[in-house]
């Protein structure tokens, strides 16, 4: 059940910015503008490796923050991120949610997705032997959940994966729809694996931006040149009319009562 303010339309930037938020006012602010179900059944999206991506309107972005929680960097872009009520997705390695679980608790606490992303980031899970490669997407899987949550289960809470690398294979693409996991490629990327000026790589990346006119757009959260980067390009967004959406998954469907 939703707080009674967040049943109220006029509300919902507020509601939108997480449960710690709420008090924040988002008035000015870059904020989320909505929030997409998504079903994770047989999903593949993202136009750099597949023929299609989200359903995205023209200047609708989504924000993806690759192979965190890391101490150094994470807590400077989840602050960037809570200063303009934005709410993102991060794609997580299972031994940084292992290692740090209160970071990976605040991701979620502060309102934003958390997908996955393998146990030991292979490059690439395509390049190593099946058996291996699906051990270490279910062992990330596994230990994102009990790091978030306390417990994995059969299905994982949030049912979204990308490739480390962008290293899928046919197989592997075959065995994640057949687990109900949906595959999130991205449709631009900050190319911020390669050392540049935060000043470089905004100008880099909004160039990529305003070129495709939307998307999602892949970052690393264990970037510092990102972290430092991500205020400014959160004004950019907001000052040329970018719109910031939230993915989430189609809550799971439950079994009616015989
Ligand atoms: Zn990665």
């Amino acid at each position: 059940m939703l707080p009674a303010a967040c049943r109220a339309a006029l509300f919902l930037s507020l509601c939108l910015a997480g449960p710690t938020a709420m008090a924040q006012d988002c008035t000015g602010k870059l904020g989320t503008s909505r929030v997409m179900q998504v079903d994770p059944s047989g999903l593949q999206v993202g136009t750099k490796h597949f023929p299609q991506t989200l359903d995205l309107a023209d200047r609708e972005v989504v924000l993806t923050f690759d192979d965190g929680p890391l101490p150094g960097t994470t807590p400077s872009v989840l602050k960037a991120l809570a200063r303009e009520c934005v709410r993102a997705t991060f794609f997580v390695i299972g031994r940084n949610a292992a290692g740090h679980p209160d970071l990976l608790r605040r991701e979620i606490a502060e309102g934003h997705t958390v997908g996955h992303h393998s146990m030991t980031h292979p490059m690439t899970l395509a390049d190593i032997a099946y058996d291996k490669a699906v051990a270490d997407i279910e062992k990330g899987i596994a230990a994102d959940d009990k790091a978030a949550y306390g417990a994995s289960g059969t299905r994982p809470r949030v049912p979204f994966f990308r490739f480390p690398g962008f290293g899928a294979s046919s197989e592997l693409l075959d065995y994640l729809k057949g687990r109900g996991i949906g595959v999130f490629g991205a449709d631009l990327w900050a190319s911020d694996w390669n050392p540049m000026t935060p000043e470089e790589q905004l100008t880099l990346v909004m160039a990529r931006l305003d070129h495709a006119g939307r998307g999602i757009i892949l970052l690393h959260d264990t970037r510092a040149q990102t972290a430092k980067m991500l205020p400014a390009f959160l004004t950019a967004l907001k000052e040329k009319g970018y719109r910031v959406v939230h993915i989430v998954p189609v809550p799971p469907r439950t079994a009616t009562a015989p």
